[in-house]
């Protein structure tokens, strides 16, 4: 076996994800421009009246999908 060849194109890689990154992060704050939070927010069923922690997309009781 000989040296291993993928020790020099580490630095280059390091690059490449460094640009990606910062795309990346471009993409996620322009979707959190225009995505305000989906329903973070307590609701309340309305199959049984009963109130809903922000985390249920169902309401814990009856089932019922958050409206
Ligand atoms: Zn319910």
């Amino acid at each position: 076996m000989g040296e291993l060849p993928w020790q020099e194109s580490q630095p280059e890689l390091w690059l490449v994800d460094e640009s990606w990154s910062v795309r990346a992060n471009k993409v996620v704050s322009s979707l959190m421009d225009s995505h305000q939070a989906p329903q973070q927010f307590p609701w309340v069923c309305s199959g049984c009246n009963e109130p809903n922690g922000a985390a249920f997309d169902m309401c814990w009781q009856c089932g019922e999908s958050r409206p």
